[in-house]
């Protein structure tokens, strides 16, 4: 864990972050996959890896295999890994079928896994080579989603690096700009720009946006603000660039959007009556929608198993926003200089744990006996059979989650459980 710098609160307050290690239960990196390209519409992912990396994307994606996705994993085969084949050269034809057919394709990502890690082919290489070849017309990058480096939505913050790195230079001069860095679902994206445009900060870019070709121009005179905590890689690359990063909690529920909104207010100026002429109403609203979920969730007994990195922020949500009771957050990672201002709006002694050893973890969850346990589908299953309630973490990243419109929804994934439940024992 990283130096955290205290934004609010009191620090002696904060809860304190206790590591694990031991076998783990979570999805690698290549699961980003399936929302990052739903959100970047002109680019196309080619996993290099083999049938297992296949059968985890597909697994994944479910239902979405049969919409010509725009991801496909190149299966090395036998006679690759014995060295009998040139992997450069089988690659660039794979690359050549896939553009093929898909030519709107803008922005090809190479992917690498766990095999093409382990017999170390340097698809950064392949990536430079192929992008020569292939510029103007397609941009080829490459980043790692491999289990050995990644952990679930680290894949995400891979891959925005990977485009950051990509992003012109802004001009000397500039005007300042920000920049809002995370995948986003298209409607929480404009959401959040009409609250940007209303609030006077402007302009306002995504990254990613809807087209990877459209990447800001990045320098001194960049603001940026994640929306997912899991970016830590991409803020130390815009770091790199010169950029700078506004912290606060992360937007979710009522009060977590107005402190985001907040953040980035103070950073550009804006005073704090503006924010709240802004944003008063539609917090009010978000509250009330959180409301109808809050006897279901208040008192009840909370445990995060780690997945994806969002487990303090939403930990947070639930404490403070529906009054849930948390009996142990874990979280794959914990980006102190990121999530600071959320540790601090956790009760204080909330038992927090970085890192994971599942099996030591499954003890104290059954000794615990949550009323609620979230979690990965790997462990979900066997704990409903041990009658124990549990959310699905994947689902609180396919839904539209983050702002206030989403906020009401938010809750109610994690009541649905709970609702489900009781409709069951009548
Ligand atoms: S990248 Fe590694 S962990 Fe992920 S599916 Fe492939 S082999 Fe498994």
């Amino acid at each position: 864990m990283s130096a955290a710098a205290p934004i609010g609160g009191c620090e002696t307050a904060r809860p304190q972050v206790r590591s694990e290690r031991g076998q783990r239960a979570v999805f690698c990196g290549l699961t980003g996959i399936v929302w990052l390209h739903r959100k970047i519409q002109d680019a196309f992912f080619l996993v290099v890896g083999s049938r297992t990396c296949a059968h985890l994307i597909q697994s994944a994606a479910g239902v979405m295999i049969f919409a010509e996705p725009r991801f496909a994993t190149a299966i090395m085969e036998e006679r690759d890994l014995a060295g009998m084949a040139d992997m450069h050269d089988e690659l660039d034809r794979v690359v050549a079928q896939v553009l093929e057919r898909r030519p709107d394709a803008k922005t090809l990502f190479l992917v690498g896994s766990c095999p093409s890690e382990v017999i170390k082919l340097d698809l950064a290489k392949a990536a430079s080579r192929l992008s020569a070849k292939l510029t103007p017309d397609v941009r080829v990058l490459s980043y790692s989603g491999s289990g050995i480096e990644t952990t679930f939505t680290e894949g995400e913050d891979a891959c925005l690096s990977a485009l950051a790195r990509e992003a012109p230079r802004e001009a000397p001069g500039a005007e300042p700009q920000l920049v809002i860095v995370g995948a986003l679902p298209d409607i929480v994206e404009d959401q959040f720009a009409r609250l940007f445009a209303e609030l006077g900060i402007s302009p306002v870019r995504f990254l990613p946006g809807r087209r990877s070709t459209e990447l800001p121009a990045l320098g001194p005179n960049t603001r940026y603000l994640l929306a997912q905590p899991f970016l830590g890689g991409t803020a130390a690359t815009l770091d790199a660039l010169g950029c700078s990063g506004v912290v606060g909690p992360f937007p979710f529920g009522a009060d977590g959007t107005t402190a985001w909104l907040t953040a980035a207010a103070k950073a550009f100026g804006v005073p704090a009556t503006k924010v709240r002429e802004v944003t008063a109403l539609k917090e009010n609203r978000a509250r009330v929608a959180i409301s109808r979920h809050r006897a279901r969730l208040a008192g009840k007994r909370v445990m995060f198993f780690p997945d994806s990195q969002l487990e303090p922020s939403l930990a947070r949500f639930l404490s403070t926003e529906l009054g849930a009771e948390l009996i142990e957050v874990g979280s794959p990672y914990i980006h102190g200089r990121w999530l600071a201002p959320e540790l601090d709006l956790l009760p204080a002694g909330t038992e927090l744990v970085e890192g994971a050893d599942v099996d030591r973890q499954l003890d104290r969850c059954r000794a615990a006996r949550p009323d609620l346990t979230v979690c990965g589908l790997g462990i979900a299953n066997p704990l409903e059979a041990e009658g124990l309630a549990t959310k699905w973490s994947i689902e609180l990243l396919f839904t539209p989650t983050h702002g206030y419109e989403q906020a009401g929804d938010l809750a109610e994934l994690f009541a649905r459980p709970l609702a489900r439940r009781e409709a069951l024992e009548v």
